[in-house]
């Protein structure tokens, strides 16, 4: 809620005239609580969960070669084991994350996520959203590499590695401990370097989309997230899942460089030297090659 009842009242303690998303900001938020603008994320990750992986789903009605772009394709998940995958995800959504958003709000108090006037600039909103996404990344390597210890895995992360071939829905199907172990890394970066809740809001949204991507079984090479540098992105997590339980590869949620640095991208790196090399074989002995997808890592591992 607003301290202001009027826009000029708004502009005389700011010392000058709101921008045009200063007043829209005003006009919404202004009389609304700071508890009610917080939950506004339920309903942002509820459209996130089910409308981000959807787009995948069209895009495979509409889109006839998109199969060249397919990571494991000989895997294809049906209708109604992807309505399932959604459905638990729906389930866990309402059971835990809802109720944990309801919950948290006095953890954001106390950080001091602000909803006032004024804005913060897109420089101020892009510059934090980047050190959100770097502490997300290191602290998330380190407690999914935890996940995967004998215990970890067997009690908790095997929910997760259900799908070896993942689908954009199963981004955030996970047993309910390992979604709130994974909030703590997503709520550190904002603890350390608090902003407005408009940055918050778009934190918990772009963190989810980027997951659904690493998840979605594609790999584009138009996509926007191969100009971010050390972007891992949907090829990097899915040799992640294709291995397994057994994984000690690729434990890294956004970049690559933890992985680098730690030596846990190895197998990761001698599996794709492998698939250039047999590619470059492919392509000297003259053989026919539909695309640049038609061998796969999975191609590859099954032979
Ligand atoms: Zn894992
Ligand atoms: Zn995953």
């Amino acid at each position: 809620m607003l301290p202001y009842k009027t826009i000029q009242e708004a502009e005389t303690a700011i010392g000058r005239p709101l921008t045009a998303a200063e007043t829209l900001w005003f006009n919404y938020s202004a009389t609304k609580s700071d508890y009610f603008l917080y939950c506004h994320n339920i309903l942002f990750l509820f459209l996130v969960f089910s409308l981000a992986p959807l787009f995948y789903h069209l895009l495979e009605l509409v889109y006839s070669k998109i199969h060249r772009f397919k990571i494991q394709p000989k895997i294809k998940l049906s209708f109604s084991q992807s309505l399932n995958c959604y459905l638990a995800v729906m389930r866990m959504f309402f059971l835990v994350v809802g109720p944990l958003q309801l919950l948290s709000y006095p953890s954001i108090q106390l950080i001091g996520i602000r909803t006032n006037l004024p804005l913060p600039s897109m420089g101020e909103i892009v510059a934090q959203l980047v050190v959100y996404f770097v502490i997300e990344d290191y602290t998330n390597y380190w407690m999914h590499r935890f996940l995967h210890c004998k215990w970890g895995f067997e009690k908790i992360h095997r929910v997760h590695h259900e799908y070896t071939a993942p689908i954009g829905f199963a981004a955030p199907y996970a047993h309910w401990a390992e979604v709130l172990i994974l909030g703590i890394p997503s709520f550190l970066g904002p603890a350390i370097a608090p902003g407005h809740m408009i940055t918050f809001w778009l934190w918990i949204a772009l963190r989810q989309i980027e997951a659904i991507e690493t998840h979605s079984g594609y790999d584009f090479p138009w996509a926007p997230t191969k100009y971010i540098p050390f972007y891992g992105g949907a090829e990097y997590h899915d040799y992640h899942h294709y291995v397994g339980g057994q994984s000690q590869s690729n434990f890294a949620s956004v970049f690559t460089y933890c992985d680098y640095i730690y030596g846990t991208d190895k197998g990761y790196r001698y599996q794709k030297k492998l698939l250039n090399q047999l590619k470059e074989g492919v392509k000297s002995s003259g053989l026919q090659n539909g695309g640049s997808y038609s061998i796969s890592t999975v191609d590859l591992k099954s032979d």
